[in-house]
């Protein structure tokens, strides 16, 4: 276990390219999950800071030197993001287990993978091209011009704070957006170091990246009602995810949502067992399932049920509890005190609805004894699909299993869900990988992998999962606007008074 730090780190925040506390003088204190204790204190930003951070924002776009900057230099200036991340990514990973109580096995490999991000839209930026159009007019010259939205908030959760805001900054400044960033209060330290450490570092001017720490009704909520704000980028959960759409249609702000899921990890009979055990460990486990692509509904075909669920409890039952900063851990703390009570909550309702509690199911303390907010591994089977607890997502290390007959059993459960974020397939049938791959409806289907994301790939979700996507060649129209320009070679002409429809 940690000592308590004798004295807390004092963090400022960034906006316009200055160190600034909150314009309150207000702090408030983030703590570490493992030890439970305040390491951290941060401003507690307002609307007056928000507006402010849009403000300049709005000026860094409109005016200052990033608007006037060729494609290519922000491109430039995107490497030299990368490579900054890449020389502090371990320190980040530190601190962003202090605050998340995350495996740094997990965060140190996010913080390594990130500086991809920004080398690939870093090498997007001049190549973000309009087209000509052979427009049924003659002596016309038409072309569409592909223009940055402008200013854009992000909003993000206390998960994996750099990453899910990295997916969100290098597709915005390759487009040439600025930015304000809110993340989440639990998790702002990683980020106000991340701004010291790289985007200061690598000279990007004032203005184009603020960061607004504080409450998310607080300071968020004006982040996405601001008029100068054109697009907002949320990843959170799904009943916040509704507020801020219904918030930014209000103004006709763009709006792109990565939110929670219920997400089928689904085994067939002639799958290779152990992969798939490990798979399904790693699907709900893995970042003490607080992960929005938790496989946390296994479907398991009832051939191979008992078989299947009695190797998945030896291997789940082997897991390493302990201090998350610890390379050799493999379940950390629940990150937020809420969270580790809304999970406790959910093995209740799982027992009462008559699941039946194979592993764990309540607190549990660190191999060390140290630590706080701790949850055993949990494991129910004999799940129906229309429990609570296979139809809303925990957020913690409780996985329902589900037998399920045949194929067209298992499409009918992963799809009877309001959610549609990710989906596993463990088969070794090339016919039945592409065949689930077709019917599940969700924005990801792993086949004989499980939580794999690359910066190539389109991520997102289907139903209730979100808006948009993140990733990919795709995730920069996101940033982006489209402009018709039409010229006229020829003489005008026509009746004045009518559309100018006919060629
Ligand atoms: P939230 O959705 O409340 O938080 C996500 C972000 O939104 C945070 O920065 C939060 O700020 C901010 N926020 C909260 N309320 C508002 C608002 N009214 N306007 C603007 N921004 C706001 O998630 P929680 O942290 O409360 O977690 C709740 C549940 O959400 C979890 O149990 C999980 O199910 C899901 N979740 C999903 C994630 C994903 O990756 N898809 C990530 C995290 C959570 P602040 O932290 O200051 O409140």
């Amino acid at each position: 276990m940690q000592d308590r730090p004798t004295k807390l780190v004092e963090y400022q925040t960034y906006i316009d390219g200055k160190w600034t506390g909150a314009q309150s003088g207000k702090m408030f204190e983030t703590s570490d999950p493992y030890t439970g204790e305040a390491w951290a204190r941060i401003p507690e930003c307002d609307k007056v800071d928000a507006d402010l951070a849009v403000e300049a924002a709005s000026r860094a776009f409109e005016t200052g030197p990033w608007s006037k900057m060729t494609a290519t230099a922000r491109g430039k200036a995107m490497r030299r993001i990368a490579q900054l991340i890449e020389k502090h990514a371990e320190h980040l990973a530190q601190i962003e287990v202090r605050d998340n109580g995350k495996l740094i096995s997990e965060m140190a490999a996010q913080t390594k993978y990130l500086p991809e991000w920004f080398y690939y839209y870093g090498g997007m930026a001049d190549k973000i091209c309009g087209s000509v159009v052979p427009v049924d007019r003659p002596d016309h010259f038409n072309y569409i011009l592909r223009e940055p939205v402008g200013v854009c908030s992000f909003i993000t959760p206390w998960n994996s704070p750099l990453m899910l805001t990295g997916w969100k900054l290098a597709p915005a400044l390759a487009a040439g957006c600025t930015v304000v960033i809110k993340p989440s209060e639990y998790t702002s330290a990683s980020l106000l170091e991340f701004m010291k450490l790289v985007i200061e570092e690598a000279d990007i001017p004032p203005g184009v990246v603020n960061v607004v720490t504080g409450y998310g009704a607080v300071v968020g909520e004006p982040l996405v009602t601001h008029p100068k704000v054109a697009k907002v980028a949320f990843t959170g959960g799904t009943a916040t995810g509704a507020r801020v759409n219904e918030l930014a249609a209000r103004t006709f702000k763009k709006v792109s949502l990565e939110l929670g899921g219920k997400s089928p990890n689904i085994v067939f009979d002639d799958c290779i067992l152990d992969d798939a055990v490990s798979g399904a460990i790693s699907g709900i486990f893995a970042a003490t399932g607080q992960t929005c692509i938790a496989g946390s509904r296994l479907l398991v075909q009832e051939t191979i049920h008992d078989q299947f669920v009695e190797k998945l409890v030896a291997m789940a039952k082997q897991a390493r509890l302990g201090n998350p900063q610890l390379y050799e851990t493999q379940v950390g703390p629940v990150t937020t005190p809420p969270q580790y009570q809304k999970i406790l909550g959910y093995i209740d309702i799982a027992k009462s609805e008559g699941a039946r509690c194979v592993l764990g199911g309540g607190p549990a303390t660190a191999e060390d004894g140290g630590g706080k907010y701790f949850v055993k591994p949990t494991i129910f089977t004999g799940v129906d699909n229309k429990m609570r607890i296979a139809q809303e997502e925990v957020f913690g290390p409780v996985l329902s299993v589900i037998k399920f007959k045949d194929e067209d059993d298992a499409v009918r459960i992963a799809n009877d869900i309001a959610y549609g974020l990710g989906s596993g397939v463990w088969t070794q049938s090339v016919r039945r990988a592409h065949s689930m791959a077709q019917k599940i409806k969700a924005g990801t289907v792993w086949v004989n992998t499980y939580r794999a994301v690359s910066f190539t790939m389109p991520f997102g979700g289907y139903k209730a999962s979100g808006l948009g996507r993140e990733n990919g060649a795709e995730a920069i129209d996101g940033y982006l606007q489209s402009k018709s320009v039409w010229i006229n070679n020829g003489p005008g002409g026509g009746n004045p008074f009518i559309m100018k429809t006919a060629g």
